[in-house]
């Protein structure tokens, strides 16, 4: 092993290959067949299910639950999937503990929920394990749709644009399609390339061409797609970063997290990635609790994740924070950062105390200063630019009724929109509103 926790600076090989394996291997294992009954008859097949209401897409919980309990998991499948085309990745990255689980009867009854987000994985893993695409298309309209962005929304405004009949261009600025779930979710959530095979699963149902490469804004402009093509989706996410805004914040070994896990998660060889010995990652979102976990996984000495409100105002779950803090990352709330020290490089990294004031957050004058040669800034994401035309409120793409935007012929969906709420179901569940729209629209 070349190199060791406690060595200084940003290295790599930290730990050895073995580790590093059984570091990112899958956070939660899959259930076997068998679990998978005993885990469905928890359930109760409550009548007016309050699981359903708290899914963004709205998946028949029950029915499915119910078809495992029976043995056929393939149909729990295409309950999951009629739903929700994304329905594998969800089912490894919804933070369930605040939707559907946390709403599951006997989760109030006995703090114990059905384990619904392994059960919709072994629905789905069931399905997709046979190679089969459970959907066809419907006979050709003749009308041509342009989706820009492929996340979790543009994958799902395409597939159900491409179900319904229509032919669709699938555009992104990136070299591989799959927005954050290729990019952005931690690594361990997601192994064995798992977005790559549920793209390529997902493109089986035909009608789907996809250009990589292609930035609105730069390589096309929203007018030229509008004159080309019967309707244009827009899912291009936030692809801006907030600064900190503090001295020091241009020295080496600063970053924004979110390029820090696009490059994890995109590396072959985990054991080349470099990682500091002392780590501070700012911020209390999913972001950061991922950047600061994928630190310590890597083989930091230590991670601290520091955020400048309280632990309740923090938008990572209480679920994520605990694993954080399980996987040994320190978690310093009500504080934020006033500088960043060093000679060249970043070494420490200095904290005011913050508490609530009259006026908003304000500092106690209290300060501390913590070691760090590697920065993670993950202090939220923005909208790029806006396209030319579009209409944007707080910040964000604003919509109407299933993602309409002001301009005729535009809809948009998912963390660029106005109602996105920066989780991959939501915005599945704007993907696909926004297509069965524009299909009414264009058809009638
Ligand atoms: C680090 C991280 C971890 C996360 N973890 C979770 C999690 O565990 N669970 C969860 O539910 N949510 C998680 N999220 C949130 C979730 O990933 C997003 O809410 C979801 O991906 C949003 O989907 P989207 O399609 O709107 O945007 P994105 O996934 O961001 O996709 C947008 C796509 O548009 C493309 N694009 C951008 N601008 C242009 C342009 N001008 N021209 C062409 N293409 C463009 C981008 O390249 C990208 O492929 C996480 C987010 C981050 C950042
Ligand atoms: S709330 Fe819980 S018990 Fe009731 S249907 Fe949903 S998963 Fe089953």
């Amino acid at each position: 092993m070349a190199n060791a926790p406690t060595t200084p600076g940003i290295v790599p090989a930290r730990l050895d290959p073995e580790t590093l394996a059984a570091n990112f291997a899958d956070l939660e294992p899959p259930f076997g067949a068998h679990e998978a009954v005993v885990a469905a008859d928890r359930c109760y097949f409550c009548h007016d299910a309050p699981c359903i209401t708290a899914c963004p897409t709205e998946i028949d919980i029950p029915l499915f639950i119910r078809q495992i309990q029976t043995g056929q998991p393939e149909a729990a499948a295409r309950t999951i999937l009629d739903q929700n085309i994304l329905g594998g990745m969800c089912a490894r990255v919804c933070p369930t503990e605040t939707l559907c689980e946390e709403a599951c009867v006997r989760e109030f009854a006995e703090g114990k929920p059905v384990e619904i987000g392994r059960l919709q994985r072994y629905a789905t893993d069931t399905l997709m394990a046979r190679g089969v695409h459970p959907f066809t298309r419907a006979a050709p309209t003749g009308k041509r749709i342009a989706v820009v962005g492929a996340g979790p929304a543009g994958l799902a405004c395409a597939h159900r644009l491409a179900m319904r009949g229509h032919d669709v261009v699938l555009m992104d600025a990136r070299d591989r399609i799959g927005g954050l779930n290729e990019y952005g979710i931690a690594a361990y959530k997601t192994p064995d390339d798992f977005a790559q095979a549920e793209i390529d699963w997902l493109m089986k149902i035909g009608g789907i061409a996809a250009r990589t490469g292609v930035r609105l804004g730069e390589t096309v402009t929203l007018e030229a797609l509008r004159a080309e093509y019967d309707a244009v989706f827009l899912g291009i996410g936030l692809a801006g970063v907030n600064a900190l805004g503090v001295e020091g914040e241009a020295r080496d070994g600063v970053r924004d997290a979110v390029d820090f896990i696009a490059e994890l998660r995109q590396s072959d060889d985990l054991a080349r990635l470099p990682v500091g010995r002392h780590v501070v990652v700012i911020g209390g979102g999913m972001t950061a609790v991922d950047a600061a976990v994928q630190s310590k996984l890597l083989g930091a000495e230590t991670v601290t994740m520091v955020y400048r409100r309280g632990r309740d105002r923090m938008s990572a779950s209480g679920h994520e924070l605990d694993h954080a803090a399980t996987a040994g990352v320190r978690i310093i709330t009500n504080a934020q950062p006033v500088a960043v020290h060093g000679n060249g490089a970043a070494q420490e990294v200095e904290f005011s105390y913050t508490r609530d004031g009259g006026e908003g957050l304000e500092s106690t004058g209290e300060t501390f200063r913590l070691r760090a040669d590697q920065v993670f800034k993950a202090i939220g994401q923005s909208l790029d630019t806006a396209p030319r035309g579009v209409s944007v409120a707080k910040g964000k793409i604003a919509v109407a009724g299933a993602g309409r935007t002001d301009l005729p012929g535009v809809w948009a969906g998912g963390d660029c929109t106005a109602g996105g709420e920066d989780l991959t179901v939501t915005a599945v569940a704007q993907g696909r509103d926004a297509a069965e729209d524009i299909h009414k629209t264009l058809i009638g």
